[in-house]
């Protein structure tokens, strides 16, 4: 099923990241993860591309298993940064070969020591053309509500994430964010460019000072104060931060469902534990909004 169908039926949409073990683990660990978040519910299950140092080659083999060994609809990642355009080809056609119909379209991140080979690809945008061009996928792409940590400014950085969704994308992911005003203000910068497709808040729990310190060095996401007092008081009580970390995972989605927003992607960092905490945590809210959604469906004649 294609991701951009999903939208137009449920609210909130609900999915969770994976991310492909490094080659040196055996790739059965990512499926003893995917098993605990089948039940969990989630809308669909996105696997990662290369991201953090895990394995490339094996986010298409994770993603069919997902959607034909689990029956979960799924999201391959998929950067360009040091593709050529054969190589992603052979990918889409893989992809289409194991009946998954849902790419996030990335450019990925300058490898370290620079890139000295061949691509054909200088944008995100670049790679949901030809996406776009080749097959019919439901394409997603990144969506920076802080901006993009290379981009100087904000409004630019929107300009070229309308490019991409003029190239074809149907809807976006953001990265993480720990402040929900951000999010707000930045969707109605979008609403004024006229992006109106349907976007996903990144949640990231946070399980340890030095995990987010890496994230924020990263992302560049800012931290609120009431969250910086969290980490500082627990840095070195892992048990506490973890369920202050989940508290606030879940006061975050609990404001962003509120707000009406259409979805979150849960960066679950492959703990399907933790994903397990907050749904547990949000699930009459969940529920509550699925019916106010289904009502809205059935009131316009869509059931
Ligand atoms: P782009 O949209 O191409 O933007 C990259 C930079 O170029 C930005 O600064 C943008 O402002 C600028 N830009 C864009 N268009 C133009 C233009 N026309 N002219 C001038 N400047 C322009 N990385 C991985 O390696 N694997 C993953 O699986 C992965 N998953 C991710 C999932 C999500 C939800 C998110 C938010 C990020 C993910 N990333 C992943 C990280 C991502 O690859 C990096 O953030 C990367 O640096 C930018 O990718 P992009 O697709 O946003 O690039």
């Amino acid at each position: 099923m294609f991701i951009r169908d999903i939208f137009s039926k449920k609210n909130p949409v609900i999915s969770f990241e994976v991310f492909p073990p490094k080659r040196e683990f055996p790739i059965d660990v990512v499926y003893d993860t995917v098993e605990e978040l089948r039940d969990l519910d989630p809308d669909f299950i996105s696997v990662t591309y290369g991201a953090g140092g895990s394995s490339k080659d094996r986010t298409i083999e994770i993603a069919s298993e997902i959607k034909n060994k689990y029956g979960i609809e799924t999201l391959a990642h998929l950067t360009c940064y040091t593709s050529t355009r054969g190589e992603t080809e052979f990918i889409l056609k893989e992809l289409k070969r194991n009946n998954v119909d849902n790419v996030l379209a990335l450019r990925g991140d300058p490898p370290i020591g620079g890139f000295n080979g061949k691509s054909d690809y200088k944008y995100a945008k670049d790679l949901v053309s030809h996406i776009k061009a080749f097959d019919d996928f439901s394409i997603g792409v990144a969506a920076y509500p802080e901006g993009h940590i290379e981009c100087d400014s904000l409004d630019k950085d929107i300009e070229y994430l309308k490019e991409k969704m003029c190239c074809g994308a149907d809807f976006m992911i953001t990265q993480l964010f720990f402040d929900n005003e951000k999010l707000y203000m930045y969707m109605d910068r979008l609403a004024k460019k006229g992006i109106d497709a349907p976007i996903m808040a990144g949640i990231m729990p946070v399980l340890n000072k030095n995990q987010i310190q890496k994230m924020v060095s990263l992302s560049g996401a800012s931290l609120p104060r009431k969250f910086i007092r969290i980490l500082e008081k627990y840095e070195h009580k892992p048990k506490a931060l973890r369920k202050a970390g989940i508290a606030y995972a879940t006061e975050q989605i609990i404001d962003l469902l509120s707000w009406g927003v259409d979805g979150i992607h849960l960066y679950t960092m492959n703990k399907p534990k933790v994903a397990s905490e907050i749904m547990k945590n949000l699930s009459e809210v969940r529920d509550a909004v699925t019916e106010e959604k289904y009502m809205e469906l059935d009131d316009k004649g869509a059931y």
